[in-house]
């Protein structure tokens, strides 16, 4: 026996109440929620498990039968390929090259890719594999939006991976709401993790964020799903980065790094370099810093602009920088080094659309800071590592030889590091090291005469 009655659930977040709410009290978004049946179904007494015990030992590992998507960067991302019944959900913005990605990744997979696209037409497919350059015979595409046909097509053709795009156009025409409804798209993802699981084949879900609008977003499967990645980057910015929000395969920390070309995406092997590609040496305001982007380190440039502010509330913007991290910063800047920043605009970039909440990027925030506020250019043959304290201190960071090593295959010639890491490293770098225990120190070096 089973019972049907109305719920009103968050498209966004997938928050349930009986009644109509405009504003929903877990997310905070607006005129998100919408009415739909919901079933609930009767605990049956009887719970019967086909699952067998079995020893540990005997227990195959889940790395050993990865399968490589063959672009380098997303294996990264997903802890080194795709792990047997696992599903994997991209999300980001549409437009921002998610069918892209999967495409030309399916051209490069070893096997047979199911593509099942509910999103567009077999010509529109094709007119896109033309523009990215993909020809495969191992790609078989299925048009098709019923949940049922799909698993069915799959069981049939027993192919290496799935691919869905997206999973807000999968609907199952048992369940009473629409396609793309809170309740279809967690009924739907959830049969598919079991299908995955039983069949050992993994998929991958496309998934679009909308804020607004009827169709519910991936943050409702986040928690149904093996692996969460984001594709994201700024419309005007041709770098894509997938980052990794939830992994059971795998760490988090890793990110995949794209540049968007005409012919579709390319990967970016050596972020360092392209970071640092636009960079002008003599300007005041611009500091570079060695970040660790899951186990692989990357130089970026820190740029600042301070300016005086005209009015009584100043004005502070960051871009790819914690906004809360900034103000303690300046607060520090203020306190321990004596510039009087309180009265200033500050506005804070990384530049090439990077998102870094590493504190070990402190230091060099600190310094683009400080030479955009005296008007002076930081020395360019410098690399500035360092967490900063309230009290103005420098703290060690970690992996601080992977960073020195990076800063040297670039060409830089100083680093600039907290003094409690120059104690640990070991090997004799070329790289000229200065050490420095506080933020003012640090700023003397840097530009002689700190006075405002
Ligand atoms: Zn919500």
């Amino acid at each position: 026996m089973s019972k049907t009655r109305i719920k009103y659930i968050c498209g966004n977040c997938g928050f349930e109440s009986l009644k109509w709410i405009g504003k929903c009290p877990s997310c905070d978004s607006w005129n998100s929620f919408a009415e739909e049946i919901v079933e609930t179904k009767k605990n049956s007494s009887a719970i019967t498990s086909k699952n067998e015990v079995v020893n540990l030992v005997s227990i195959t590992s889940a790395n050993e039968s990865r399968i490589k998507t063959n672009v380098g960067e997303f294996d990264r991302v997903l802890g080194g390929g795709l792990t047997q019944g696992s599903v994997v959900l991209i999300g980001g913005d549409p437009g921002i090259g998610k069918s892209t990605l999967v495409l030309q990744s399916a051209e490069k997979i070893s096997g047979i890719v199911l593509y099942v696209t509910g999103e567009e037409s077999l010509h529109q497919i094709k007119l896109r594999a033309e523009r990215l350059k993909v020809n495969s015979e191992n790609i078989l595409v299925l048009p098709e939006t019923e949940l049922d046909v799909v698993l069915a097509k799959v069981d049939e053709l027993k192919p290496t991976v799935v691919i869905i795009d997206s999973i807000q156009t999968i609907s199952k025409s048992d369940f009473e709401n629409a396609p793309g409804t809170v309740t279809q798209l967690r009924e739907c993802t959830a049969l598919i993790m079991q299908f995955a699981k039983q069949k050992n084949i993994p998929f991958i879900l496309i998934g679009h964020v909308t804020k607004e609008g009827y169709i519910a977003g991936p943050k409702v499967l986040e928690h149904i799903v093996d692996t969460v990645l984001q594709f994201e980057g700024e419309r005007t910015s041709s770098f894509r980065i997938l980052r990794s929000q939830k992994n059971r395969f795998g760490s988090t920390n890793e990110i995949g790094i794209f540049e968007m070309h005409d012919t579709g995406l390319k990967e970016v092997t050596n972020p360092s370099e392209i970071f640092l590609g636009e960079r002008n040496k003599k300007i005041t305001g611009s500091v570079i810093t060695a970040s660790i982007e899951g186990t692989r380190p990357v130089l970026l440039e820190v740029q600042a602009l301070v300016t005086p502010s005209n009015f009584g509330n100043p004005q502070r913007v960051t871009t790819g920088f914690d906004y809360r991290r900034l103000s303690i910063l300046l607060a520090v800047l203020e306190k321990r080094a004596r510039l009087k920043l309180s009265s200033t605009n500050v506005f804070l970039n990384l530049a090439g659309g990077l998102r870094i909440d590493e504190p070990a990027i402190d230091l060099a925030v600190c310094c683009a800071i400080a030479s955009s506020m005296l008007d002076k250019p930081a020395p360019s043959e410098f690399i500035v590592i360092g967490e900063v304290g309230l009290g103005g201190e420098i703290r060690a960071v970690s992996h601080i030889e992977k960073r020195i090593t990076e800063a040297e295959k670039l060409g830089f010639k100083k680093v600039l590091l907290p003094s409690q890491n120059k104690k640990s490293i070991k090997s004799s770098s070329l790289i000229e090291i200065s050490a420095c225990d506080n933020v003012l120190s640090a700023l003397e070096l840097l530009f002689d005469n700190v006075k405002s």
